[in-house]
């Protein structure tokens, strides 16, 4: 066999290789198009497999971040240049008034958090794609939101915030390590359960998750009916011309008010130069309970 006969096939496969990163390098590019074509396009072909190789990665550290990778450094500066910032969260949902809450948080031009429950109907599941695709913030809260079952056990919890971690991750694609208890982590429920809520703070930080609880509650989950003026009351007393807030929202069927109250909200708290923010891994800690306190 002459060297040529040797080297054909392994040019061939070579050229092979070549080809298929080739085709890697366009489709990962084709995914990432925006901060791709911001790149310079002179590069060489070899830094430029590198520098799309990082921002590969980069991109999934960000989708596991919660939010969508193309608005989550816009929300990282917004947020670290803000010096009043306020951080809408809805609990319970996806549900039917989700669309209404997001198309007002367009219509301001604000992103929010949201701590879903798993709902099996297409119209929620298409919702909470919708609230990713529009840019917000996508974090764990419980699957059932039945005490009893969450707070049974210890394993019993953590098989729930992974069980809607994942379900979270097959409806937008994203994986959220942001997390709410149900009841927030002051709550009493889980001992009354057998559940101590210091093994699964533990267990949270050990994991990577992250847990906020609010500062601030609208109290549409308290049982007395307000008018959507008095939610939005419920918010706007308890908050000073300074400093930072978590508000604490409801997006379930029955909290049509809730959505009534965002414009009142929204357009004081930005008439007082407060900044609208998401959550992101920037984003520092509102807990009711800490590890180092329990
Ligand atoms: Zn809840």
């Amino acid at each position: 066999m002459n060297s040529k006969k040797i080297l054909a096939p392994i040019i061939t496969a070579a050229a092979a290789v070549a080809a298929l990163i080739i085709i890697m390098v366009a489709v990962s590019g084709s995914e990432n198009g925006s901060k791709v074509a911001d790149k310079e396009t002179t590069t060489a072909s070899a830094q430029t497999t590198v520098s799309q190789e990082t921002e590969s990665e980069t991109t999934t550290f960000e989708e596991e971040a919660g939010s969508n990778p193309k608005n989550k450094k816009e929300a990282e500066e917004l947020e670290k240049n803000a010096e009043k910032r306020v951080y809408l969260t809805f609990d319970d949902g996806p549900s039917a008034n989700t669309d209404d809450v997001l198309d007002v948080l367009k219509k301001y031009d604000i992103k929010a958090t949201f701590f879903d429950i798993e709902k099996e109907e297409d119209g929620e599941k298409k919702a909470l794609k919708r609230c990713y695709d529009e840019g917000h913030t996508i974090a764990i809260h419980t699957m059932t939101h039945d005490y009893d079952e969450v707070y049974g056990s210890l394993e019993n919890w953590k098989a729930d915030v992974l069980g809607q971690q994942k379900y979270l991750e097959e409806v937008t694609g994203i994986k959220t390590h942001f997390y709410r208890f149900p009841g927030g982590s002051s709550n009493t429920i889980a001992a009354k359960r057998g559940t101590d809520i210091e093994d699964c703070i533990r267990w949270l930080n050990e994991n990577g998750f992250k847990y906020y609880d609010w500062n601030i509650d609208n109290e549409d989950s308290t049982g007395t009916s307000f008018t959507p003026d008095q939610l939005a009351d419920n918010v706007l007393d308890y908050m000073s011309d300074e400093g930072d807030y978590m508000i604490l929202l409801h997006d379930t069927n029955a909290k049509d008010n809730t959505v009534l109250s965002l414009p009142k909200i929204i357009e004081t708290l930005q008439g007082k130069g407060f900044t609208f923010c998401q959550i992101t891994d920037n984003t520092k800690y509102f807990q009711h309970r800490k590890y180092d306190e329990v």
